[in-house]
């Protein structure tokens, strides 16, 4: 498989430490609020990698952290927590405020197919973590302490900017406004390691330290979380593109320095998600979460086909014209997935390895998932049976995740269900709605065919069809739709 590794800035064969098991490190999310269907985007994405990885046959152990912690409204360790600020908010406490949206966050995965990580740690689980690693940091020299908190110095480093080539829209460290800057700092890009009372005195979680009672920064967390569990060395470090700087950039400037040697191998970064008026936004704006969508009367797996027809390295607009045309053709691929009709024949093996093949190649190239869709729609025009079609497609899915199966055999049910049968005649009604109307017309226009009345059958065709019905005769009945 071919993956582009933002460290390098190219597309590299990707090759695991070990060939037995995949490390896989993923940002969690700040559970202050909602997720937005931007960081949707990034979980849709990265959920497909993992899912590609154990399709061609690696294992995998993927680990999530959920910030509950130490995240301030600045990326750049300025401003409040967001989690007190959530609470605030709220009127609720900060750990109320951690399960709530955390259970939130799980609940809009499961409806958008994405698979729960192996590991899932909240930051306050690890502190004797942190503070393992800071104290070294601090006995090498590579941390410090200054006006109460604990700052890693950058300029020990050799090199320090790792992902330089993202434009500064990209690299926006987040609010900024109103955030005094830091005088303790030696540097402008040292980072927090350890905060104290002394300076955010309304933090409400609090735990002891070498260097007084306090909180761990932002970036330690996933250095500590991502050690504790999958040891001194990483496969695949995931995220959103905002997370390269300064949150990467950090998580290897500690980790290495304590380590003493290279962390992560790949970086997989995935590219935003944007209103046509900018940057998606908790407070700005419409709040796009999985529960508008829903509230819309859109399916959460329509967002999700929406994100696979574009590429996780570009950015992707999003408007509700766009999700429109992501449900139609949703809609539309389910129906003609409906079409097919399993009929216990066997599965043709030869058919069944080009289709993947193709599916395969796709998601090998980086992730190519616009092209997996297409392969998709190369097994409903394959010249096989429709058992080894539906085979095919409920393979894809294992990593697609768009429940084509599933939607499919439903759709099946509901046209039997909407299906009318008046002796050899049945009455489809090919978008499964039931209109009794309709169907007394239709069944009325058959009556008067089979007496021979042709002008009378044509009438009621006329009819219908001023009503906006196409009829379109089938053997042994007619199917119907609006048009
Ligand atoms: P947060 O909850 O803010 O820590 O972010 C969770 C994840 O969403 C991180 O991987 C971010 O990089 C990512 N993210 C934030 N905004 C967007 C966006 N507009 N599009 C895609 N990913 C995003
Ligand atoms: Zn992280």
């Amino acid at each position: 498989m071919k993956l582009y590794n933002s460290a390098t800035r190219k597309k590299e064969d990707f090759v695991p430490n070990n060939p037995d098991i995949v490390k896989m490190y993923t940002c969690g999310p700040t559970v202050y609020h909602f997720a937005h269907i931007g960081n949707l985007r990034s979980y849709i994405m990265e959920d497909i990698l993992e899912k590609h990885l154990r399709y061609v046959g690696y294992n995998v152990k993927r680990v999530m952290n959920i910030t509950d912690v130490g995240h301030l409204t600045s990326d750049a360790d300025e401003g409040e927590d967001k989690m007190l600020k959530g609470a605030k908010r709220e009127n609720k406490s900060v750990m109320d405020i951690a399960k709530f949206y955390t259970d939130a966050f799980f609940s809009d995965c499961a409806k958008l197919n994405i698979k729960t990580p192996d590991v899932v740690e909240p930051a306050t689980n690890c502190i004797d973590e942190y503070i393992k690693i800071i104290t070294k940091l601090m006995d090498t020299g590579y941390a410090y302490f200054a006006g109460g908190n604990v700052y890693f110095d950058t300029s020990k480093l050799e090199r320090y900017y790792i992902f330089n080539d993202f434009n500064a829209d990209d690299l926006d460290v987040g609010v900024r406004e109103g955030v005094e800057e830091d005088t303790n700092k030696r540097n402008k890009n040292d980072f927090v390691l350890w905060f104290t009372k002394s300076k955010f005195e309304d933090q409400a979680l609090k735990w002891d330290s070498p260097w007084g009672v306090g909180y761990p920064g932002w970036h330690i967390e996933c250095s500590g979380i991502s050690m504790k569990h999958l040891g001194e060395d990483l496969d695949i470090h995931c995220g959103g593109i905002d997370n390269a700087f300064p949150h990467h950039t950090n998580e290897i400037a500690q980790s290495e320095s304590y380590l003493g040697h290279k962390w992560c191998n790949y970086w997989m970064h995935v590219l935003h998600l944007n209103t046509n008026s900018g940057k998606m936004s908790k407070s700005k704006g419409e709040f796009l979460t999985v529960a508008l969508l829903e509230e819309k009367g859109y399916d959460p797996l329509a967002y999700r086909l929406f994100c696979l027809q574009s590429h996780y390295r570009k950015s992707l607009v999003f408007s509700w014209e766009n999700l429109d045309n992501a449900q139609g053709t949703y809609m539309k691929l389910i129906n003609r997935i409906a079409g097919l009709k399993p009929a216990g024949e066997a599965v043709d093996e030869e058919a069944f390895k080009a289709l993947r093949d193709k599916f395969v190649a796709a998601l090998d190239n980086d992730l190519n998932t616009s092209l997996a869709v297409t392969a998709l729609y190369d097994v409903l025009k394959y010249q096989t049976n429709d058992d080894t079609k539906l085979a095919v497609i409920a393979d894809f899915d294992k990593v697609l995740g768009l429940d084509l199966i599933a939607k499919a055999d439903k759709k099946r049910e509901e046209l039997k269900k909407h299906a009318v049968v008046a002796g050899q005649f049945t009455i489809i009604s090919e978008s499964g709605e039931a209109d009794a109307e309709v169907e007394a017309k239709i069944q009325a226009r058959q009556d008067a065919k089979k007496a021979k009345n042709f002008a009378e059958a044509d009438r009621i065709r006329d009819e219908l069809k001023a009503a906006g019905i196409e009829v379109t005769d089938i053997p042994h009945g007619a199917k119907w739709k609006r048009i």
